[in-house]
């Protein structure tokens, strides 16, 4: 459906992995996405799955087990899995979070140790930055990292982790400098999940992407081995500004596969569905609203197409990815309510799949950046003002 619309020029290999990104999602995804949902449940089977399809990680390079692929098509994969099922599409494609970072800045022994068994689904992996007191403020957090000896001794809490309670090893964010530059006392640590003195705790209660782990985790004196420091000691907030603009090319694929699946779901309807006697798809009220709709998804699908590939021309511009992830998670939260509008009052229940979607949506706007803190720095970018 649409693929007439798809004008950006995807060559032979790209639309090949387009294809089968939705063949798999189609026949696989639907099995786990209900179920998943109501039990708040990760679905290891479809993950385990989708790793055997060479789905997960396809940006790592072949030399640690990845495809070699580039971002644009890892939005490819994020947009089909997303159309069929939000939440099992992260929840299972989310599986290598963090490896963004570590692809560039790990040494040779940190990524044969961590990225290669990521594709294969012999390991998860997440990235924690955020506190309970610290999120879009990310130089606020305060975790701290202390050499001691041959270790780094960590201290804190970090919250709403993604694969939180269920991933083997996690890029942490910590304070390493007691003096300096506010955003220069940083450091990235990999830390293996099972050490001694970490406590974990499944945050249950999320509206939505409720098949994906998240998690709150406690480090009371973790010992981590001097060497797991990933990139430049002090340089870990800079590491992860660069991890946001890359990972927000694939939220904005979230976005665009949410939106493409909710307006796939309102159109069937609208032909199903009789009102005054006729089909709703015959009214012109609903013809314009799926005019508006499209025509949105069809703009923020362009710009996420650009940002993942500027990014692969090795053009790494902070504002296009902000401008992708911010734009097109609002025109999936605008979209998915409109679709849901369209099913009337049986959209409202959770027999019909839009009624996930719906809840699926909104952390777009929220997680890799707020859509405030993607506006304020499109803004201080084209306006040149320093933060
Ligand atoms: C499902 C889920 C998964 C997540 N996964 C991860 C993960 O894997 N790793 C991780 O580290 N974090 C993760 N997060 C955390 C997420 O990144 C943060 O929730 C987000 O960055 C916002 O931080 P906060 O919740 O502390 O909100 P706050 O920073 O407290 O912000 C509250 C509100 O104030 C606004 N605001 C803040 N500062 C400004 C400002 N200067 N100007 C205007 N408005 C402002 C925000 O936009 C927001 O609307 C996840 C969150 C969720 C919900």
């Amino acid at each position: 459906m649409f693929e007439q619309y798809n004008y950006f020029e995807l060559n032979k290999e790209q639309e090949d992995i387009k294809r089968a990104a939705r063949e798999f999602a189609e026949s696989e995804i639907p099995k786990f996405a209900k179920s998943c949902d109501e039990n708040e449940e990760f679905p290891w089977e479809l993950w385990k799955k989708v790793c055997k399809n060479g789905f997960v990680g396809v940006f790592i390079d072949e030399k640690y087990g990845g495809a070699g692929y580039g971002y644009f098509e890892n939005a490819l994969i994020w947009e089909e899995f997303h159309r069929v099922d939000p939440g099992c599409g992260f929840a299972t494609l989310g599986t290598t979070i963090g490896a963004e970072t570590l692809q560039l800045n790990g040494t040779e022994e940190q990524k044969e140790s961590y990225l290669v068994p990521l594709p294969k689904g012999e390991a998860i992996m997440a990235i924690m930055i955020t506190e309970p007191h610290a999120g879009s403020d990310v130089a606020g957090i305060k975790t701290t990292a202390v050499k001691e000896g041959g270790y780094w001794v960590i201290n804190g809490t970090k919250t709403f982790s993604t694969n939180g309670s269920i991933a083997d090893y996690a890029i942490v964010l910590c304070r390493t400098e007691d003096e300096g530059e506010r955003h220069r006392r940083f450091s990235t640590i990999i830390v293996d999940l099972k050490s001694e003195g970490i406590t974990r705790t499944k945050l249950r209660g999320k509206i939505g992407m409720r098949a994906s782990d998240t998690a709150e985790i406690h480090f009371d004196n973790v010992h981590v081995p001097g060497e797991n420091l990933m990139g430049v000691r002090g340089k870990g907030f800079y590491h992860i500004m660069d991890f946001f603009n890359r990972s927000r090319t694939w939220v904005a694929a979230q976005a665009v596969g949410a939106a493409q699946g909710a307006l796939e779901l309102a159109v069937s309807y609208a032909k199903e569905r009789r009102v005054f006697g006729e089909p709703l798809s015959r009214f012109q009220a609903i013809q314009f609203k799926v005019a508006e709709i499209a025509t949105k998804i069809e703009a923020a699908r362009c710009l996420t197409y650009k940002a993942a590939s500027a990014i692969d021309k090795g053009k790494i511009i902070p504002e296009l990815s902000a401008m992708a992830k911010w734009y097109a998670a609002r025109v999936a939260v605008e979209v998915v309510d409109e679709c849901l509008q369209m099913h009337g009052g049986y959209g409202y229940f959770s027999d019909y799949d839009i009624s996930r979607f719906y809840r699926d949506v909104k952390v777009l706007e929220i997680y890799e950046g707020t859509k405030e803190i993607e506006k304020w720095l499109i803004g201080r970018r084209i306006l040149g003002v320093k933060r």
